[in-house]
């Protein structure tokens, strides 16, 4: 199998266990919601990704394409995270097209989602959203070395992740719906940022079934 097929692979393996953690999480996810929110993250992520699952079933392209399917399918979720994750999923797979799909490129690409969805939501860093775990994550991957295999990079890089999911415990929510009660926000971790620490903790599972 050529590497471009492995990528294809990758995505919808992807999609697949991503669907799962969340599915499993999904409950967690709208009690953080509920915290200062509307509680309808976990529903809203499970339907996104179901979306995004159905949407690269019928299609035979490359990962970058598999990408771009998935995160317009995943728009139609709705609420905030609907489109700004299936902003991320397009712009990522656009700036990803046809590889190759190195640790190299994958990072630029990465860098070009986190910068999409930053103008697109307005949030900076601090402000409690899934920027404070996609920031830190895409900053920790472009530090890796450069010889590094994609798989090793993003393991070495989630860490980072998850400590900027869980400072936003002690952050007040400046966007989003949850802005609108602001210190109600504080103590719990911001949602967004907890599910998008089980999204790449998902591609790392499914760069390590297929690429290992
Ligand atoms: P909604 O707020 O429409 O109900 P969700 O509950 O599904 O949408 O998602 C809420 C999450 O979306 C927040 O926890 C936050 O991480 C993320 N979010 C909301 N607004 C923004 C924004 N402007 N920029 C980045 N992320 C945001
Ligand atoms: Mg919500």
């Amino acid at each position: 199998m050529g590497s471009s097929e492995i990528a294809g692979a990758v995505v919808r393996r992807w999609l697949a266990l991503a669907l799962e953690v969340i599915t499993a999480h999904e409950e967690e996810l709208g009690r953080l919601d509920a915290a200062a929110g509307d509680g309808d993250h976990g529903a809203t992520m499970v339907r996104g990704l179901r979306a995004a699952n159905v949407a690269v079933e019928k299609t035979s392209d490359g990962a970058g394409r598999l990408l771009i399917e998935a995160g317009a399918a995943f728009s139609d979720a709705g609420g905030a995270s609907g489109a700004l994750i299936g902003a991320l999923l397009s712009s990522v797979g656009r700036a990803l097209g046809e590889g190759p799909y190195d640790a190299a490129t994958v990072t630029k690409a990465l860098q070009a989602g986190l910068s999409m969805v930053m103008r697109l939501g307005k949030a900076q860093p601090g402000d409690k959203t899934l920027i404070d775990a996609l920031k830190p994550f895409v900053d920790a991957l472009a530090a890796q070395p450069a010889d590094q295999s994609l798989m090793a990079a993003w393991r070495a890089a989630l860490p980072a992740a998850q400590a900027g999911a869980a400072a936003t415990r002690e952050m007040v929510a400046r966007r989003g719906r949850s802005a609108k009660l602001g210190e109600r926000s504080l103590g719990h971790p911001d949602p967004g940022a907890t599910s998008l620490v089980y999204l790449l903790q998902a591609m790392e599972a499914a760069l390590t079934e297929e690429c290992a």
